[in-house]
């Protein structure tokens, strides 16, 4: 079965939010300049989040992004995925992690069939990786990432995002990073999706990351990558590393979007930036049939394309951290 939304897009890919905690506070998904602090609302347990992959699955849904909050400190964590990827259908299950709990947690992962790790990693100065996680540590990421390659993990993914005097002066270090351990790295556009006043002098487009890398390296396009989602890969001189950038804001890709979003507290996002959502609890309560069916009815009416850009921004009325919605 196959479920496209009002505009033929086929949406297959979930991203599911196991939790809203986490150990580290991004400054750009956790603003400590908020106005109020977001209402901390109960998390669903795991059979709910169970029911609604399991129910999504049914509906087409190929691949679920577990993510948060920071996924790997919910108890109980790999007892779920496993779970997950022994549906039928046998979805790709992939996750997105700050990668603090890593070192001890990847072959357990592994093992409950996670296919693909996506790790955040801000800077590769200690310092500057503690000012924007307030209190990360850096060598412990780092020991995460080595300990995911050798639990049998594909090279994870490196998700950076660029805030500017902060960690955008570390592209090149980023890039020469990618060179030596082979790993790709995404440098993702920051968005200011608490509706943060003064958010373009922090915000980097980029096309300026690319001018950045290309002073020193080569880059070549590449078609398309597995599992490359929104991001626009290059080589980096020749490879087998690669460069991919996410541009939400200056080059929106709402076209080619195949995803709805699901909070560990229940609510649907046909866009990650759309203020409109859909609390499930009640079709949870009310049984699976009325499950697939608000899931095809989130599907069906997914916004054409989100209302943040370079000139604009974004204003909601209420706001959400990012680590609420899972990013
Ligand atoms: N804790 C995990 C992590 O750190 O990757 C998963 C949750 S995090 C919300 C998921 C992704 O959202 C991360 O790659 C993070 O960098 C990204 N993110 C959060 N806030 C963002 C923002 N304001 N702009 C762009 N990306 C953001």
């Amino acid at each position: 079965m196959t479920v496209t939304d009002n505009y033929n897009r086929v949406i297959n890919y979930l991203r599911l939010s196991v939790t809203d905690r986490c150990n580290l506070r991004c400054k750009y998904c956790v603003p400590r300049n908020a106005l109020q602090d977001p209402v901390r609302r109960p998390i669903l347990p795991y059979e709910d989040l169970f029911r609604l992959a399991r129910e999504s699955v049914s509906l087409g849904i190929r691949k679920i992004r577990v993510t948060g909050g920071e996924p790997l400190v919910r108890p109980g964590i790999v007892e779920f995925l496993e779970r997950v990827n022994g549906l039928d259908a046998g979805p790709e299950i992939v996750l997105t992690t700050n990668g603090m709990l890593l070192k001890r947690m990847a072959a357990p992962l592994r093992q409950a069939g996670v296919k693909r790790l996506n790790i955040s990693l801000d800077s590769l100065r200690a310092e500057t990786f503690s000012v924007i996680t307030a209190g990360g540590n850096l060598s412990m990421v780092l020991a995460g990432i080595d300990a995911a390659q050798d639990a049998g993990f594909p090279p994870p993914q490196i998700n950076v995002v660029v805030l500017r005097g902060i960690n955008d002066g570390e592209i090149p270090a980023f890039a020469a990073f990618a060179a030596t351990s082979q790993l790709s790295i995404r440098f993702i556009e920051y968005m200011p999706i608490s509706g943060e006043t003064g958010w373009r002098s922090q915000y980097v487009p980029s096309h300026e990351v690319l001018e950045k890398i290309a002073r020193e390296h080569r880059l070549t396009p590449v078609e398309s990558v597995d599992g490359a989602g929104p991001a626009k890969y290059y080589e980096l001189d020749g490879g087998p590393a690669k460069i991919g950038v996410i541009s939400p804001i200056s080059e929106h890709f709402c076209a080619q979007c195949n995803r709805i979003r699901i909070s560990a507290d229940g609510l649907a996002r046909g866009c990650l930036l759309s203020e409109e959502t859909t609390d499930l609890k009640p079709f949870l309560k009310q049984g699976d049939k009325a499950v697939r069916e608000i899931l095809i009815a989130i599907i069906r009416r997914k916004p054409k394309r989100h209302g943040i850009s370079e000139s604009e921004g974004w204003h909601a009325d209420g706001w959400v951290p990012m680590s609420a919605i899972g990013g």
